[in-house]
Order: structure tokens, then sequence, then C-alpha cells
């Protein structure tokens, strides 16, 4: 039987966990939460960069890697596929979709936070939602500026700083709140794809407020790719994988 290395860390590779049977496993950085209701093992924490993830490979026996993981984790993404090529194993990997911007949109790319910095001088008020990066500066928020920070997990601000700790999904209404309560005036994020966090920039479009968009980090080929779960799913489901993959169990 093949057995699976599934690279996680975001609602859609647990989507894939929920499916795996005993014999796989589920790997993540540690930096959420750790599901404790899986049916497939669970492991926590980095390999050891590529040497690790070769030397895991072979001590687990693992058959082929699937690759879940944020589209901003190309780290990971990189030792997968290399670790993958050098064990002669398959690297498939889950692609979602960037986001698109609308006629309406007022989107502005930035390659790096220093980018991002330079774009937000002119406004008072950003919403960080790029995850925990923007905790490192809060010394250097200007005098000028209010910053509003949602990462995953509670973090104590200053007098310069919010910090919310939350994890989505986000509805419509809920950022709306979010947005008036911290009067808003521009939204900075990663373009993540997919419905779980997409709610803001719905708002920040119909009150014609500007994003400053992170570029998306580059990512190896994989093997095979899917724009979703399902089709990944279905690829496992159909090919030699499908044996004893599933846990059949209601
Ligand atoms: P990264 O920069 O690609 O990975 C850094 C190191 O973390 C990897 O080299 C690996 O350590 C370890 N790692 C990452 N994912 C792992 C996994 N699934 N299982 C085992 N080890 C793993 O990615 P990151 O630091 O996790 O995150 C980069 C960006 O993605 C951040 O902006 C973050 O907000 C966003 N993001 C990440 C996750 C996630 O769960 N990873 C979820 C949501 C968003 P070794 O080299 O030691 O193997």
């Amino acid at each position: 039987m093949m057995r699976i290395l599934l690279l996680g860390g975001t609602g859609d590779a647990l989507k894939i966990a929920r499916r795996l049977g005993p014999a796989h496993i589920y790997s993540l950085a540690g930096l959420g939460r750790v599901p404790d209701d899986l049916t497939c093992t669970v492991r926590v924490g980095g390999f050891g960069g590529i040497e690790g993830l070769k030397a895991f490979i072979q001590a687990e026996s693992i058959g082929l890697i699937v690759d879940a993981t944020h589209p901003y984790a190309a780290q990971m993404s990189r030792h997968a596929s290399a670790a993958s090529a050098l064990k002669h194993i398959e690297y498939w990997a889950l692609r979602r979709a960037p986001w698109q911007p609308q006629s309406e949109d007022d989107w502005r790319e930035a390659a790096d936070f220093p980018d991002i910095v330079h774009t937000l001088a002119p406004y008072k008020y950003p919403l960080w939602t790029l995850g925990r990066e923007p905790l490192a500066h809060l010394d250097e928020i200007p005098p000028t500026q209010h910053w509003t920070i949602r990462c995953l997990d509670p973090h104590p601000g200053n007098a310069r700083a919010t910090i919310i700790g939350a994890r989505g999904p986000f509805s419509l209404e809920s950022e709306r709140m979010l947005f008036d309560a911290q009067q808003t005036d521009v939204v900075v994020s990663k373009n993540s794809g997919g419905s779980a966090t997409e709610a803001k920039l719905a708002v920040a479009r119909e009150r014609g407020l500007p994003v400053v968009m992170l570029q998306r980090p580059r990512l190896p080929p994989a093997e095979r790719e899917f724009p979703d779960t399902s089709s990944l799913l279905d690829a496992l489901e159909a090919g030699s994988h499908s044996h004893a993959l599933f846990d059949k169990t209601p």
C-alpha cells in the first residue's frame, strides 16, 4: 500500500486529512491548532530541512507526498519537492488559485514587508491580515498610524497597535463590523485564494478602500497539481493509492 505524507496547516489540508486512514500521516508545522480527532497519524514540527525530510520518507516508507500547505509556505513546498525527487517518490500539490481583482478593486501589489510599509505611508488605520509577521515590527509603527493586526493567536499590543487573535472563516457582516470598529482605511493581505478569508476584500471593495496585496512566492512544480480538495481526493480515490486509503467508517 502507498503510504501518504500529507503536508498541511490549512483548512483544505484538514479536509483531506479527515479522509485519510490510519496508515497515513498528516504533518503540521505547529503554528496553529493540532486536531485530535483524526484517524490518520498526526505529527507536528519541522523535519529538519531537505535532509531531515528525506530521512523521514525513508524511515516511514512514504510513497507519496501531498502538499496542501498554505500558498505562502514556499520553503516547505520547495523542501518537499526536492526530497521527493531525491527519494524517487511522487510529489502532488494543491495549488489554490489566487484571488483576482474585480474592476472596482484598488489593489496594490507589494513585493515584501518594506514595500508594504512604504505603500501604507499615506494611510492611518491599516488592517493587517498577513499572519504574525507584523508583530516583529510593533516598535516601528509610524506615529501617524494605528495598526490593527489580525493573526491566529492573541498577542499583546501597544499604544499604536491592536492585535486580534481570530481564525477564519470570516463573514461579510463580521468584517464590516471590524472595519467600522477599527476605522480601517487600507487592508494588507496575502493573496491566499479560497473563500474563508475573502470577505475582507468584498468589504474593501464596497467601501472603495485599497488592498495592499503581498505577492505570491514562486512554488516548485509538482507531478500533479490540483485546484481544489475535491479534485485531489478524486485523484487519490481513482488511483492506485485508493487501497485502504480512506477511513470508511461514518
Ligand atoms: P515555510 O516558510 O514554508 O516553512 C518553514 C519551515 O517550517 C519548513 O522549512 C519546515 O521546517 C516547517 N514546516 C512548514 N510546514 C510544515 C508542515 N506542514 N509539516 C512540518 N514542518 C513544516 O512555511 P511557514 O513558516 O509555516 O509559513 C509561511 C507562511 O505561510 C507564513 O506567512 C504563514 O502565515 C503562512 N501559513 C502557514 C501555515 C502552515 O501551517 N505552515 C498555515 C497558514 C498560513 P523544516 O525545514 O525543519 O522541515
